[in-house]
């Protein structure tokens, strides 16, 4: 977008640009109805000049599609199965605790498991994800199968869209437990960091042993036995990956992978322990946000398929009317509403970064226990209440004149981390800024419209190949 024009974005996410002369007449003469830009924005609900009531009917309409996932309620309930690992990432965001070290005092119990699969399936959602989580969650395989089959049993009478996920970083797999997730449908969720050394750099093993060589010795028997796409991994980005992302995602396209989440360090766990040594600002993060996404962008020009996920989400969000389930780039926060997280006491909080607040002794979040609590005393208490409230960008300082408000989200443990506060501080919000650079980053391409790019950018939408887009 040229510096002399505007961009303007209704409350349901439509956009215009328009030149700031234009932008002007508007403002002195805003009943200059027979112009061009009116009767565009008149199209795009910005104005009207008849039936007022019938215009406000048609923007509540695109209004309640885009807010579709407050229909829902929780939808997705991760299950933290253990807080011991074999491993020790010097990122984790879980301060997981050695395995090897006495009895694993930190696993979830049997009849913990059991309430929070009761408590689960008293979700009005009609779409429950379980997710398992950890520490290493197979280091607790029988509480995970035990789950599995107490959830399936209650799905029988209450008859929802039920899918399960472990996030695992796959090391304890054999050929039995991959049999098991696939008869059972159990997704896996993994960690990549990409090619064997930048992997081994800080995805440790508390044996010393090469994480990266187990990984790809169980991919294989993985991908032997399951369908391909049953696996995506997640990639954590450190300072060591800034400027070496295209050959993360040359990693990832060599083992088969459709696709790449460039995400940024979180600032929990030991990764804010060893911040110093493993961060970096957030004008770094998206310069290399940026090299990586034009790198995927010629990888897709010359014939790969290979999606960036993160800009997928914000392309959703641009140029489609429909939510995405992404629990980030919502306004309210999907905390507790949309996604809750189940620790392997039984305390619930509103999403993982709360629980891993709590691993440093802040739990400021709890929500209560499945133990000692009623689903109403949890989900419909007035902590939860508080925190979604302050959630909302029609309420929070700066979103509220945001141009971006319809593409974003908020993040009420992130902004309290950040600044102590729940409701944030977006001058100095590094979650704002991540945004709004990448925001700003797709809207140039989008406004570019380039009729190759924006092929490549609806098959990422769609899932389609792009020679289906393009037919
Ligand atoms: S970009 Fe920043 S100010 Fe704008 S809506 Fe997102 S968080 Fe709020």
């Amino acid at each position: 977008m040229e510096s002399k024009e505007v961009l303007l974005v209704n409350c349901v996410g439509e956009y215009i640009v328009i030149s700031i002369q234009e932008f002007n007449a508007l403002l002195t003469n805003p009943f200059a109805i027979h112009s061009d830009t009116f009767k565009l924005l008149k199209c795009k609900n910005f104005f009207t000049d008849y039936d007022l009531e019938l215009a406000i009917e048609m923007l509540a309409t695109k209004l309640r599609t885009r807010k579709a996932f407050l229909r829902n309620f929780t939808s997705l309930h991760m299950v933290v199965l253990t807080a011991h690992c074999n491993g020790r990432c010097d990122y984790c965001h879980a301060s997981s605790s050695d395995v090897a070290k006495g009895p694993l005092s930190q696993n979830m119990r049997p009849d913990v498991a059991d309430a929070v699969v009761d408590m689960i399936f008293m979700s009005p959602s009609q779409y429950i994800k379980i997710e398992f989580q950890g520490g290493e969650p197979l280091i607790n395989w029988e509480v995970l199968v035990r789950i599995v089959h107490r959830a399936k049993k209650i799905n029988k009478t209450a008859n929802k869209k039920l899918e399960f996920v472990v996030c695992t970083n796959m090391t304890l797999l054999d050929y039995d437990k991959v049999k098991f997730l696939m008869k059972e449908g159990i997704q896996i969720s993994t960690s990549l960091d990409g090619p064997k050394e930048l992997h081994d750099l800080h995805r440790k093993m508390r044996d010393g042993s090469s994480s990266y060589d187990k990984f790809i010795e169980n991919l294989s028997i993985v991908c032997r036995v399951m369908e391909a796409e049953s696996v995506s991994p997640l990639l954590t980005i450190t300072r060591d990956h800034l400027k070496r992302l295209p050959e993360v995602i040359d990693e990832y396209i060599r083992l088969g992978f459709k696709g790449i989440f460039l995400r940024s360090l979180n600032p929990y766990g030991f990764a804010r322990e060893d911040l110093a040594a493993l961060g970096y600002s957030m004008e770094e993060f998206i310069e290399a946000y940026k090299e990586g996404f034009d790198y995927i962008l010629q990888k897709n020009r010359n014939g790969v398929h290979f999606v960036e996920y993160f800009a997928t989400l914000i392309l959703s969000r641009i140029l489609t009317p429909f939510s995405t389930g992404f629990v980030d780039l919502q306004f309210p926060a999907g905390a507790g509403i949309s996604g809750v997280i189940y620790d392997y006491d039984g305390c619930v909080y509103p999403s993982d970064e709360a629980r891993m607040l709590a691993r440093t002794g802040d739990k400021k979040f709890l929500l209560g226990n499945v133990i000692d609590n009623s689903y109403e005393e949890i989900f419909e208490g007035n902590k939860l209440k508080s925190i979604i409230s302050m959630s909302c960008a029609e309420v929070m300082p700066g979103c509220t004149s945001c141009v971006y408000q319809a593409y974003c989200g908020s993040d009420p443990v992130r902004n309290y981390v950040e600044s102590g506060d729940v409701m944030g501080f977006r001058p100095s919000s590094d979650f704002c800024k991540k945004n709004m650079g990448i925001i700003d980053f797709l809207f140039k391409y989008i406004l570019e419209n380039n009729e190759q790019v924006m092929d490549i950018f609806w098959s990422w939408i769609t899932g389609r190949s792009l020679e289906d887009v393009r037919l």
